[in-house]
């Protein structure tokens, strides 16, 4: 089974170190936010995590979830872990205080996100949704639905699941079949099948909050006709308390290559109970702000499983004998694997990837707070836009990256990674879904080529291109190389967004074709501008932490040599445009 020691020392360095962010200052409710208690945060987070969590990534892997007489069983320890969990209040970190959460900001739950990803996936889908369930329906839910529903979301006694996908339409949800009738009491009955429904049905908590898209019986075909509903698996009575069963049941669940333990259900509506949430036809919208907060978060489970996948790695490639180095000193016998140069570069590929990541989702998570919470509106907007075209770069280049850096960690670990001895191949498996779901990395590339580029509140990637452009105008001699060699991807990634912003409007298959690489350049500068910062701070504070701090300038030295450049070819292989591909004939 895999180790796991959460990277407390690092994510205490980002915030300590990087949180000093004039927007994010501003926000009155986060000033008594200390160093201090985001520390016993982070180590109690380290313990829950290291020591009751990481054990259930084998034993739901080795026992899946099952559906049993109608009723869904976790795998072993998954009851007795979320009674701790909760009882921790872990579900509550970043909720608001009117419903009993704890107020913490996205600066820190997102490290608790990416120490529960790295220890199990699979255990953490139960919670995850139920956040997603608490952001949707405390941004577009009425306040009765609000005081009746939050407390015990944020408690952790009810679940939340987001369903939207259906047999004939994943990605073109325009195609939904799920039907509302209105009932005279204002109230709705629904009926229709969802799959593939991520804690869909589970034994873990006292009731499920589905937010379901469907479409009501006069509404519309398409996108413009569908709208959101809280559908409970049990109805709840006026006082709060658990009522009659609802019609919803679950047809079966998923088997699946990874997440196992994850219960994946498809789920049937027969006039199951529901009430509309935010505007009629407009669920879309209002589901939307459940995913947009949740793409990040599937970011952080790639930068999660990477970070144990590296961890492992490192500590294989130390024990590991084989061969002989280039500089062996070693008479009878082999090296310790580690000691050679393309190891070596593996596991710099993977640490100067993760650290980047880490510190770039540290920003954005500053940026999110600003977007919610500052007092000027302007500021909140501007945040905003940022939020929105670094969304779909996060969530499509942390999982996939995580692809890569799960892939390289079996590698490292030879024939005891692909086979199930070290749990390498478990990690490969378990991260695979994220590419997938919450959108295909495929549909979140051209989200961000052909709507976040420009909106109606401007050219928002000029702005962010100029906005780190500022971030590089550093003024130490140090950081001057890297600084050069930031600004001339930069210009690649400007010409590039010229490219890509013709092409949109003249030929829309060469666009099609390039939204991977182009949002793969994009993710590359982005991590190079979170190194930057991180290289401003190792520099000018270098004497009061020499090996942390040297440690930090070799990676993001890595980083710049041989993971930034991979910019420049996704440029080169786009902008050889897309005849070649549309015209040839499959057979
Ligand atoms: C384990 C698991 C958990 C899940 N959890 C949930 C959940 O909790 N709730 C929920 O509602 N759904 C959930 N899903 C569903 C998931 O979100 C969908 O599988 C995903 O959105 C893709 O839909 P699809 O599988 O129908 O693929 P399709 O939409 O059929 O896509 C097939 C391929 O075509 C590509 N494609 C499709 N449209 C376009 C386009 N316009 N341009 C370019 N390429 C395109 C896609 O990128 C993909 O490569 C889950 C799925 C799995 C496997």
């Amino acid at each position: 089974m895999p180790t796991y020691n959460a990277p407390v020392e690092d994510m205490m360095f980002l915030f300590n170190k990087l949180r000093n962010n004039k927007n994010y200052n501003d926000i009155e409710k986060y000033k008594e936010v200390s160093s201090e208690l985001v520390k016993n945060i982070l180590e109690e987070a380290a313990k829950i995590n290291q020591n009751i969590i990481l054990p259930l990534a084998k034993s739901g892997d080795e026992n899946p979830t099952i559906l049993e007489n109608g009723i869904v069983r976790t795998p072993p320890g998954y009851k007795e872990a979320y009674s701790k969990y909760i009882e921790d209040g872990w579900t509550s970190l970043s909720c608001d205080l009117k419903y009993g959460g704890q107020g913490m900001p996205k600066t820190v739950s997102i490290f608790f996100d990416e120490m529960l990803s790295s220890a199990s996936l699979s255990f953490k889908l139960y919670s995850e949704l139920s956040i997603g369930a608490y952001n949707c329906i405390s941004h577009h839910a009425t306040e009765e639905i609000k005081d009746k529903y939050l407390p015990k979301i944020v408690e952790g006694k009810w679940s939340g699941t987001m369903c939207l996908t259906e047999p004939i339409c994943g990605t073109d949800l325009g195609l939904l079949k799920t039907k509302a009738q209105k009932q005279s009491d204002g109230t709705y009955k629904l009926t229709g099948q969802k799959i593939f429904i991520t804690s869909g049905d589970h034994d873990l908590t006292e009731n499920i909050i589905h937010l379901v898209i469907a479409r009501a019986t006069d509404s519309p075909s398409g996108t413009k006709g569908i709208s959101l509903f809280l559908v409970p698996k049990f109805t709840v009575n006026n006082d709060g308390s658990i009522g009659a069963r609802n019609g919803v049941s679950t047809g079966s669940i998923e088997n699946k290559m990874g997440i196992k333990g994850s219960a994946t259900c498809v789920l049937n509506f027969d006039d199951a109970v529901g009430y509309m949430i935010g505007p009629k036809n407009r669920g879309l919208n209002s589901m939307f702000t459940m995913m947009n907060l949740e793409r990040i978060i599937v970011g952080i489970q790639g930068l999660g499983i990477s970070e144990i996948a590296y961890q492992n790695s490192l500590s294989y490639a130390k024990e590991r004998k084989q061969g002989k180095t280039n500089n062996s000193k070693v008479t009878n016998g082999a090296d310790y694997i580690i000691g050679h140069a393309d190891i070596r570069k593996s596991l710099l590929n993977m640490k100067s990837i993760i650290e980047g990541e880490r510190a770039l989702c540290f920003w954005l998570s500053q940026q999110t707070e600003v977007s919610l919470n500052h007092y000027d509106e302007k500021i909140r907007l501007e945040a905003a836009n940022i939020v929105s075209l670094m969304t779909p770069v996060v969530k499509t280049m942390f999982s996939d990256m995580g692809m890569e850096i799960t892939s390289e960690a079996m590698q490292v670990h030879g024939g005891y990674g692909y086979t199930k001895d070290q749990g390498i191949e478990q990690l490969y498996r378990d991260n695979r879904i994220t590419s997938i779901y919450e959108g295909t990395n495929s549909v979140q590339a051209a989200d961000l080529v052909f709507r976040k580029l420009v909106n109606k509140n401007g050219d928002i990637i000029n702005k962010y291109l100029e906005l780190i452009k500022n971030d590089c105008n550093i003024q130490n001699e140090k950081t001057k190389p890297f600084v050069k060699e930031l600004n001339y991807h930069i210009d690649i990634l400007s010409n590039f967004t010229t490219w890509i912003k013709e092409k949109i409007k003249n030929s829309k298959d060469d666009a099609s074709a390039a939204c991977n690489d182009y949002l793969k350049a994009l993710g590359f500068v982005a991590i190079a501008h979170a190194w930057m910062k991180v290289l401003e701070v190792s520099f000018k504070d270098y004497d009061n932490n020499k090996s942390f701090y040297e440690d930090k300038i070799q990676t993001a030295n890595f980083y710049f040599k041989r993971v930034l450049p991979r910019a420049e070819g996704h440029f080169k292989t786009a902008i050889t445009g897309s005849d070649y591909i549309m015209n040839f004939k499959f057979n």
